[in-house]
This record gives structure tokens, C-alpha cells and sequence, in this order.
């Protein structure tokens, strides 16, 4: 059985305006060529380009999807969020939050992006495929249930969860790579047990003053919430540390029948949006582990959702180093800023001031 892998052009058409980096032009900053905002659809469509002109496109189950419907959007969301949200996208477009500009349609292309998650998470479930990348656009786990923010339009994680919830029960765990807090994802979660959400994140990086070591769920959700906060400036080995000390043994004790990846690549060392120094190494090893567990734990049960990333160099190898290990097959692509970024690491103090934080969290915790 091969990887499964889920994409739609329209995705890709998903438009967010006259922006630079998250900020509207206007005023000092200036207009930019070919839109501007940071999350725009080259990373993505890069990242699929690499994956077609290496031919590794050929051997994965490429599948498309449905959107999600209002029921799969109302056990996530409350109506007035959505209401809102269809207004303004038929209306021409808009902002529900001032970083998270759409154009016509961004509310149909959103629930397109939310369904090829929700698709992913079906089919393996169903065993029609050994494992699964979505690479939804636009992202979803900044989204809470009454609010966009952070590019972020759906919950496109919880909305594909709760979906499949309707079978039956499912446990769940969540790791986010991306290297912004994933705050959405830990709200819809926060006070429930059969969700154990981890976020390996740049500290007080976005959102601000969020995604805190002490967040660690309330009534049914107590302990199921962990927060793996990352100095800026962390590279390969501190996400390793990070891995092995806290989110291996969290996951591990979870005892999952799925594991989902909230798969961002803006931890990567050329990213505009971060100030970490990950590389496709990075990703490649953190996905082989993914891998190895869920082979473990819950037969070999593995979806990954696209999140951020932003340099439109990086994210392409990131993304194909993951999907390499998710199906077993070698490209024989060789990442050319690998070699760069392996030179470009932290020094050895900082590793070892970042390992020693990282021990006493995971004693704190019992780990
Ligand atoms: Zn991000």
C-alpha cells in the first residue's frame, strides 16, 4: 500500500490580498510584486512541483477530496464564525482577523482544505492507504472555534477528528512541528481526554505570551495538553532533545489509534516568519519517528495536515524529506541548503542550556 497524498489546485488559488509578510501595505510599507503575503501559494506548490519533477508523485496514491460540509464545520465552529465567514467570502472577500485576508470563494476553498484532511484521516482509517500527507492550504491550527487568526480560516485538524469521531471513539494524538504555537488546535482540546495535543514551538513567538509549559489542560483534558516551548536560535539537535525527551514519552504513554501531524516547515533556518535553525535533516528525522511510533502504537495510523512554512526555497526538500519517510522511497533529490544549514547550527553551550530546560520540564511532568 502506498503514502497517500492529498492536494487540489484550488487550494493553491486561495488568495490573501495586498499584504507584506502578515502586514497590510499602505503607509510606509510598500505594495509588493505578486501579492506579498508570506503565505501564498509557491511553498506549497513548490513543494509539489519537487515531488513530481523527482517522480515520486508517481508512486504515491495522489487523491483528492470533498469539501467539508456545514455539519463537519458546526462540530468545530460555532454558526456565527461561519456565517460570517461565507458573508464576507461571497461578498468578495475580506478579513476575519487582520492577518487573514481571503478573496471570493475563500470560504469554499478553505472547506476544500479542511476536506482533503478530513479525507486523509478517513482513508487511513480505513486502511486504503499505509499512510497520508494532505497538503491543505489554507492552514488551520492558529483557528479557533469563533475566530480566524494567523492565516488560519478553518480547524482543519479538529474538523477532520471530529468527523471521523462520528464511527466511533478515536484517541488521538496531535504533534505540531510548526514552529508557531498551535493555540487553535490546543483550545478545541483543551478540557477534553481523548485528545493529547503537543506543540513544539519558538517561544513567544506567535502567538504571543501563548503556548506556556504550564497549559496543560483542564477537567477531562488535564495532562493532555503539552507545550515543548524552544529557544530561538534552536537548531537539529535541540528539536532531537526535544523529541526524544518530552514528545516520544508523552506520545508513548497517550496510547494512541492515531497520530496526526500538524506538519509546518517554518522552522527551517531561512524562514521569514522564525528564528530557528531546523533543516530538512530536521524534518526527515522527526517524521521517521512519527513513523516508527505510529507503526508501534496504532498500526502504523499516520496523517500529516500542511501548516505554515515560508521560504519557498526550504519547504520543497522539508516536504519531500517527509514524505520519503512516510513511504519508504528515496528520490535521490539532494537538498542543496542541507549542507549549509548542518554548518549553521548552535553552539554547543546553547544546546546544552536548551537540553538542561528541556530535562527539567520532563522531569516536572514525570516523563
Ligand atoms: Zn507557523
Amino acid at each position: 500500500m502506498a503514502t497517500g497524498f492529498y492536494h487540489d489546485e484550488r487550494c493553491l488559488w486561495h488568495t490573501t490580498g495586498e499584504q507584506a509578510l502578515f502586514l497590510q501595505v499602505g503607509g510606509w510599507l510598500q505594495p509588493m510584486a505578486g501579492g506579498g503575503q508570506a503565505e501564498n501559494p509557491e511553498t506549497k506548490r513548490r513543494f509539489k512541483n519537487l515531488l513530481e519533477v523527482c517522480g515520486l508523485w508517481k508512486r504515491l496514491d495522489v487523491r483528492d477530496a470533498e469539501p467539508v460540509t456545514w455539519d463537519d464545520m458546526r462540530r468545530v465552529h460555532t454558526a456565527d464564525y461561519l456565517e460570517r465567514f461565507r458573508a464576507a467570502s461571497d461578498a468578495g472577500g475580506g478579513f476575519l482577523a487582520e492577518d487573514s485576508p481571503f478573496g471570493r470563494g475563500g470560504y469554499e476553498i478553505a472547506a476544500l482544505s479542511a476536506g482533503l484532511v478530513k479525507r486523509a484521516v478517513l482513508d487511513v482509517l480505513k486502511g486504503e492507504v499505509a499512510n497520508a500527507y494532505a497538503l491543505s492550504r489554507p492552514p488551520g491550527h492558529h483557528c479557533l472555534p469563533d475566530a480566524a487568526l494567523g492565516f488560519c480560516l478553518l480547524a482543519n485538524i479538529p474538523i477532520a477528528l471530529e468527523a471521523a469521531r462520528v464511527a466511533g471513539p478515536l484517541r488521538v494524538v496531535v504533534v505540531d512541528w510548526d514552529v508557531h504555537h498551535g493555540n487553535g488546535t490546543q483550545a478545541i482540546y483543551y478540557g477534553r481526554g481523548d485528545t493529547l495535543t503537543i506543540s513544539l514551538h519558538q517561544e513567544n513567538c506567535f502567538p504571543a505570551y501563548q503556548g506556556l509549559t504550564s497549559e496543560r489542560g483542564i477537567g477531562e483534558g488535564r495532562g493532555c495538553n503539552l507545550n515543548v516551548p524552544l529557544l530561538p536560535g534552536s537548531g537539529h539537535q535541540g528539536y532531537l532533545d526535544a523529541f526524544n525527551l518530552l514528545v516520544e514519552p508523552a506520545l508513548r504513554a497517550f496510547r494512541p489509534d492515531l497520530i496526526v501531524v500538524a506538519s509546518g516547515f517554518d522552522a527551517n533556518g531561512y524562514d521569514p516568519l522564525a528564528r530557528m535553525l531546523a533543516h530538512s535533516g530536521t524534518f526527515r528525522w522527526m517524521a521517521s519517528r512519527v513513523k516508527a511510533l505510529a507503526g508501534e502504537l496504532c498500526g502504523g495510523r499516520l496523517v500529516a495536515a500542511h501548516e505554515g512554512g515560508y521560504s519557498e526555497v526550504m519547504v520543497p526538500f522539508c516536504g519531500l524529506a517527509v514524505v520519503e519517510e512516510f513511504s519508504g522511497l528515496a528520490s535521490g533529490v539532494v537538498d542543496p541548503l542541507l549542507v549549509l544549514l548542518e554548518e549553521n547550527q548552535p553552539a554547543a553551550d546553547m544546546v546544552a542550556f536548551q537540553r538542561a530546560r528541556l530535562e527539567a520540564q520532563a522531569r516536572a511532568l514525570r516523563l
